[in-house]
């Protein structure tokens, strides 16, 4: 898709929407700190799948109940201006040796309804846009996904 100067809070917010009906069955409780409306430089379509995607994966990781934390703030990596978009939750965790893997296409713990590939387009989109994705988990409390991207120059 074409890139276009769009607030990342702002699809937080439509994703929310999208997903609210899977966060609601899995008694997933949401939270929001979105402190800022700074721009990026991004298709919106596209930051919304991997949004979405990291809501689904967050949501499945927690069969039991939650909460799922996403924030947007302002901050600087290597000297450049830029967003964190933060996606937490409260779920199962991922193990050191599979952390490591997850970003590869098709890799997969889910059984039936996984493909692998939800976090490899994500890194592929993020990428792209010229930001960075990582992730960090305790195993047993739960994961987190940071997202950094660079600050849209006219705003
Ligand atoms: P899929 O969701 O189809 O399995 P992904 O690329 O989205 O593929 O994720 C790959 C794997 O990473 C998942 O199968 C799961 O093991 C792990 N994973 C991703 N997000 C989370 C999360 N929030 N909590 C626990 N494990 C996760
Ligand atoms: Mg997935």
């Amino acid at each position: 898709g074409a890139a276009n100067v769009i607030s990342p809070a702002e699809v937080v917010r439509d994703c929310l929407v999208l997903t609210r009906r899977q966060c609601e069955a899995a008694r997933v409780t949401v939270e929001t700190e979105l402190v800022t409306e700074a721009r990026v430089l991004m298709a919106r379509t596209e930051l919304q799948q991997v949004v979405v995607n990291l809501v689904l994966n967050a949501v499945h990781a927690m069969p039991q109940g939650g909460v799922l934390r996403l924030s947007v703030r302002e901050d600087r990596e290597e000297g450049q201006a830029g967003l964190v978009l933060l996606v937490e939750d409260t779920g199962t965790g991922i193990p050191p040796e599979i952390l490591t893997r997850i970003f590869d296409p098709f890799f997969t713990t889910k059984r039936a309804e996984g493909t692998g590939l939800g976090l490899s387009i994500c890194q592929t989109l993020v990428s792209r846009a010229g930001g960075r994705i990582t992730a960090r988990s305790t195993p047993g409390q739960g994961s987190a996904f940071r997202i950094f991207l660079p600050r849209a120059e006219s705003t």
